[in-house]
């Protein structure tokens, strides 16, 4: 065998015809700003491709990856333009740096190499052209592969070898978190910047005191507090930054030992993701590595770390992420576990809480508030909704419903048998037309062998076409057959009989209408606005639409019915206060809290209503003040009250006291007439006076 090493012959006009891709590598961000000597290497193999003899406006740069992370191809772009283009035979070469080593180790690379021998696509990197369509090169990068492989892992065993030791005598300089330094000696101390000195101790002193994450969050955002962070990576590593403290971070601070003073090492493991994406794992705190307590000094104890994982722990049972969509609980909250809120999308949790000594569902869109502390996304009463949900569900498996569902299915089904009869003629047909080519070539001539042998392939079609139209018509028979027997179906009508006995008999569980309500509700998505809107999908995607009132809230639940108060309104243009009370008391109204009404409640409700007063009204109708009333007739105010007793003058109470206001005498004013009795010169009819305190003024 020849081996061919010169570029030149592996290099054929069809190659040529084609462009050459030039992929440029940059992993990190860091390779962008410091690698650029990589970078000239990667655009020198352009020129090799120019004196391969690729014109220069034929080689096709990509580098659209450059700056993101070389994890994986998933999320490069460029790349997975270039494995596009050399699986649409578009090139003839694709140019790149390590492309040997790289074929190894990453898969991706692997797959295109592939790709480019079925395409018959060159590779040129600084090592060489090779031409994976030819076993010698394939064999070749595939040994260069292994070779370097096994080079990486020497190195990094040496590597980690090295750095497990130095860990064990807890000497290894690793990354600390933010509050914790290295001083210039190298001993790790606490921040000497006073305010990250402060907020860790606030944090961790707020979660001894309220033992709970979130409430240290919320302490953080009431106060308006900021929590330092240390920028991990980028241009700017290593800077402080301040920002509120999120959910997810208070966690992390808690779950680190360092703020302990302990020395840690190997408390993740590293593992790859599904999608390819590398990650880490913790371990449990018996599996680390390396772990020595009161190795530095620290924000709490290392007996205090213990006790605050404990709490964090039971925390995690109580009201940890499984908990959203978990099976039915004890809870009477109907809908537990299916609620979606309409405003983000994201499961709603339910809240109980207990209103005049019953429990009482809120369904609540919380997880914005548990990030962050702030308020919730949506909470809203689940009562109504609870029972609006059962009452359909109920409605929607009634015998009624379901017979006209049999009854739609009855239907379809004589439809079915129209077209099944379509069917069976067809089959009828074939049947015929075979045996009409059978009687054919039985009445040939068998010494004719021509047209015998043509009448039999002919038969024998017509007996293939005849046996696939039987097994078609089988095969939608089959299809079609409906489920439901006569006897199914009178269980499902005696299960939708009982289904409301079940759901009403107090015996029943929530557990079990939970349960129920699982078999047939896929998820129920609520948006509160000036109504709730209910959108329920079913198992099997029907859905229904219910809109919903928004309960009172309490203190509404407590008013006073408007009609009561128009009532009032019209009741003050004759009656006090009291008089009014016991109107409506004798009409049957009762106040906002089912009381009766009294003359000091209709007194708040006239204030609390700006009502006009029945003394503003009787004024403004022209009323005088017995003020008034004795200036104008000349007499003292005992008189007046006199003179109205004795009806020659007219009062009306305006009050509960009995105080009057006086009708305009005009030209019929009365006067002082000495010897007549006074019980004799009544002009109007006595009006009966409930006086208690009026003060009597005899003459
Ligand atoms: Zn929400």
């Amino acid at each position: 065998m020849i081996m061919s090493n010169d570029p030149h012959q592996k290099v054929r006009a069809e190659h040529l015809k084609r462009d050459a891709y030039l992929y440029i590598r940059q992993s990190t961000i860091q390779q962008v700003f410091h690698n650029t000597e990589s970078t000239q290497r990667q655009y020198a193999l352009k020129q090799r491709a120019v004196a391969l003899g690729w014109p220069a406006d034929h080689v096709i740069i990509i580098d659209g990856d450059q700056g993101q992370s070389g994890a994986s191809a998933v999320d490069r772009e460029g790349f997975q333009k270039l494995v596009a283009e050399v699986g649409l035979g578009h090139a003839g070469i694709v140019l790149g740096l390590e492309v040997s080593r790289l074929a190894r180790n990453c898969s991706d690379w692997h797959r295109l190499l592939e790709i480019c021998g079925l395409t018959d696509t060159l590779i040129l990197d600084e090592d060489g052209l090779y031409d994976p369509s030819q076993f010698n090169d394939r064999l070749l990068l595939g040994l260069k592969g292994a070779m370097s492989e096994a080079e990486l892992h020497v190195l990094r065993a040496r590597l980690q070898g090295g750095i497990r030791n130095k860990a064990r005598r807890g000497e290894l300089r690793i990354p600390v978190p933010v509050g914790l330094i290295y001083d210039t000696q190298g001993r790790l101390i606490l921040d000497p910047d006073k305010q990250v000195q402060q907020a860790l101790h606030t944090f961790f002193h707020v979660y001894q005191r309220e033992g709970s994450a979130l409430a240290v969050v919320k302490h953080f955002y009431k106060n308006g507090l900021s929590f330092p962070r240390r920028l991990r990576g980028g241009p700017n590593k290593g800077q402080l930054v301040w920002g509120p403290l999120c959910h997810t971070r208070a966690i992390q601070v808690l779950r680190n030992p360092r703020y302990a003073g302990a020395f840690v090492y190997g408390r993740m493991k590293a593992c790859k993701w599904a999608n390819g994406q590398s990650g880490a794992k913790p371990l449990p705190q018996d599996q680390w590595h390396t772990l020595i307590p009161d190795a530095n000094p620290g924000y709490i104890s290392w007996q205090q770390y213990q006790d605050n994982m404990r709490t964090l722990r039971a925390c995690a049972q109580a009201q940890g992420k499984d908990r959203r969509n978990s099976p039915p609980g004890q809870g009477p909250a109907l809908l537990q576990g299916l609620v979606v809120c309409g405003v983000c999308g994201r499961r709603m949790s339910v809240r109980y809480h207990k209103r005049q000594g019953k429990l009482v569902v809120d369904y609540t869109c919380q997880h914005e508030s548990h990030e962050h502390g702030q308020d919730v996304c949506q909470q809203i009463p689940g009562w109504g909704i609870d029972q609006s949900v059962g009452e359909l569900l109920l409605e929607m498996v009634q015998p009624v419903t379901l017979e006209l569902a049999f009854a739609v299915q009855a239907e379809l089904q004589a439809r079915l048998e129209e077209v099944d009869q379509l069917r069976r003629q067809q089959v009828e047909r074939a049947r015929y037309e075979a045996d009409v080519a059978r009687n054919r070539f039985m009445q040939v001539d068998p010494n004719n062998r021509m047209v015998a042998d043509a009448l039999e392939a002919d038969w024998n079609d017509k007996l293939r076409a005849l046996t696939e139209a039987q097994e078609q018509y089988e095969q939608q028979r089959q299809k079609d057959r409906v489920v439901l027997d006569d006897q199914s179906r009178q269980k499902v009508l005696a299960l939708a009989q009982d289904l409301p006995r079940l759901w009403h008999d107090p015996n029943t569980t929530d557990q079990d209408r939970k349960r129920m309500v699982r078999l047939l509700v896929e998820d129920v998505t609520l948006t509160k606005n000036a109504e709730i809107r209910v959108q329920i999908r079913f198992k099997g995607g029907a859905t229904r639409e219910l809109m919903l009132p928004r309960p009172l809230s309490a203190w509404k639940e407590r008013t006073t019915n408007p009609d009561v108060i128009r009532q009032i309104d019209q009741l003050l243009d004759t009656y006090t206060d009291a008089g009014i009370a016991a109107e409506l008391n004798r009409r049957g109204c009762r106040s906002g809290m089912k009381l009766a009404f009294t003359a000091k409640r209709v007194t708040n409700l006239r204030r609390q209503y700006g009502l006009k007063s029945q003394y503003d009204r009787m004024r403004a109708r022209g009323m005088l003040t017995a003020n008034e009333m004795a200036a104008q007739l000349g007499i003292s105010i005992g008189w007046v009250g006199v003179w109205r007793r004795h009806g020659l003058l007219r009062g009306y109470p305006y009050n509960d006291k009995n105080w009057c206001l006086y009708e305009p005498v005009g030209d019929k004013a009365p006067s002082k007439q000495q010897g007549t009795k006074l019980s004799k010169r009544r002009m109007f009819p006595q009006v009966q006076s409930h006086a208690t305190n009026e003060v009597h003024h005899e003459a």
